[in-house]
């Protein structure tokens, strides 16, 4: 899911843009507000949010990735021969 643009807050400096790696945002024009183009590149680094200095950019997060790991629970002796 790719990043959110609050275009209240943002001052279209296109640095969020400038520092995406997966270029999610693609080609930028000076002065606008930045616009995700290929979302489905975005693998969710947060770089942009953390290079936002207004705080204007949020994430939606797939499913899997808001799933917390847990170790698995071995097996009693009981349980492995069943
Ligand atoms: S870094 Fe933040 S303020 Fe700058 S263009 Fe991107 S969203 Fe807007
Ligand atoms: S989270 Fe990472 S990959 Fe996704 S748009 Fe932001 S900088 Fe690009």
């Amino acid at each position: 899911m790719p990043p959110i643009i609050d275009k209240e807050k943002c001052i279209r400096c296109q640095r969020c843009a400038s520092i995406c790696c997966m270029d999610v945002f693609g080609p930028i024009t000076k002065g606008e507000v930045p616009k995700v183009r290929f979302p489905k590149e975005c693998w969710h680094c947060r770089a942009c949010v953390i290079e936002c200095a207004q705080g204007a950019i949020s994430m939606r997060y797939p499913l899997p990735l808001t799933i917390l790991y847990r170790e698995a629970v071995p097996l009693s002796e009981g349980e492995k021969n069943d």
